[in-house]
């Protein structure tokens, strides 16, 4: 699919893994990605890599949690752009732990980078979407958000806030054009299940009708398509693409 050859396209968290899919996949289709993740060098590497491809990127050390700092950064983003058409919320973490071990610091950081990462994000790109009366807002859930996990409350209540955050933030813009949904992967093949110990990948995959894990590729085809204009009609929903694991 092509179609997104003027749009810029922001994605969180995008210098590997699903962000980077994502990020690389609006590329693919014509549009100007925009990296934003913590590490300046993963930044440019991500950066280097879809340029290598031919296609256009740029990138910013930027952490989500940090309110003022991604306020500059949409202000540079729409200085160079005069727009910004697409933002995908997808930095996230875990800090696995049961509730009563779990730290408060490991609490407090997973609802800081998911939820109000997510939050921060979104209020600041609004004013531009607002003024334009155009914008898509796609936040990376999870199904651990719809049908939460033990030994994971901290980010089973962030993933289950993003679900919230999305409807409310569907209603608030849609008046101006703004279409905002969710997406929850299942179990999809990152450095964040990479660092899961293999009886835990063995029992998930077990239990997924589709009898494997999913690829980031398959999160960002998704994007693409709540991105596009196929996907006018559509807003405030969360979609899972999980392989049928929540059937
Ligand atoms: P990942 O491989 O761990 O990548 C996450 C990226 O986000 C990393 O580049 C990380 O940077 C960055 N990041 C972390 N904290 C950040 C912050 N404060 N500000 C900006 N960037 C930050 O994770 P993933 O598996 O691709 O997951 C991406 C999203 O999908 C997350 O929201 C996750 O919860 C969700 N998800 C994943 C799965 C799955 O099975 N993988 C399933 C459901 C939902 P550093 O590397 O420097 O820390």
């Amino acid at each position: 699919m092509k179609g997104f050859e003027d749009k810029i396209a922001v994605v969180t968290g995008s210098a590997r893994g699903i962000g980077f899919a994502i990020a690389e996949a609006f590329a693919q289709n014509g549009a100007t990605a925009v990296i934003l993740d913590l590490n300046q060098e993963d930044v440019n590497n991500a950066v280097q890599k879809i340029d290598d491809a031919g296609l256009r990127a740029i990138g910013f050390v930027a952490d989500v949690t940090d309110s003022d700092s991604i306020n500059n950064i949409f202000k540079e983003i729409h200085h160079k752009f005069e727009k910004i058409d697409i933002l995908v919320n997808n930095a996230g973490i875990t800090k696995d732990g049961l509730i009563m071990k779990m730290k408060e610091s490991d609490w407090d950081a997973v609802i800081n980078v998911n939820l109000k990462g997510t939050f921060n994000c979104t209020q600041k790109v609004i004013r531009y979407m607002l003024k334009q009366k155009f914008g898509v807002i796609i936040n990376i859930t999870s199904i651990i958000g719809i049908m939460g996990n033990a030994g994971q409350a901290n980010y089973a209540a962030s993933k289950g806030g993003i679900i919230a955050l999305t409807k409310s933030s569907a209603k608030e813009f849609s008046s101006r054009n703004i279409r905002v949904n969710a997406i929850a992967p299942g179990f999809i093949q990152t450095d964040m299940t990479a660092k899961l110990p293999k009886e835990v990948i063995d029992k998930y995959t077990a239990a997924i009708p589709l009898s494997c894990m999913g690829l980031p590729k398959d999160i960002a085809n998704l994007c693409i398509f709540l991105a596009s204009d196929e996907a006018n009609y559509i807003t405030g929903q969360t979609i899972q693409v999980d392989g049928g694991l929540l059937i």
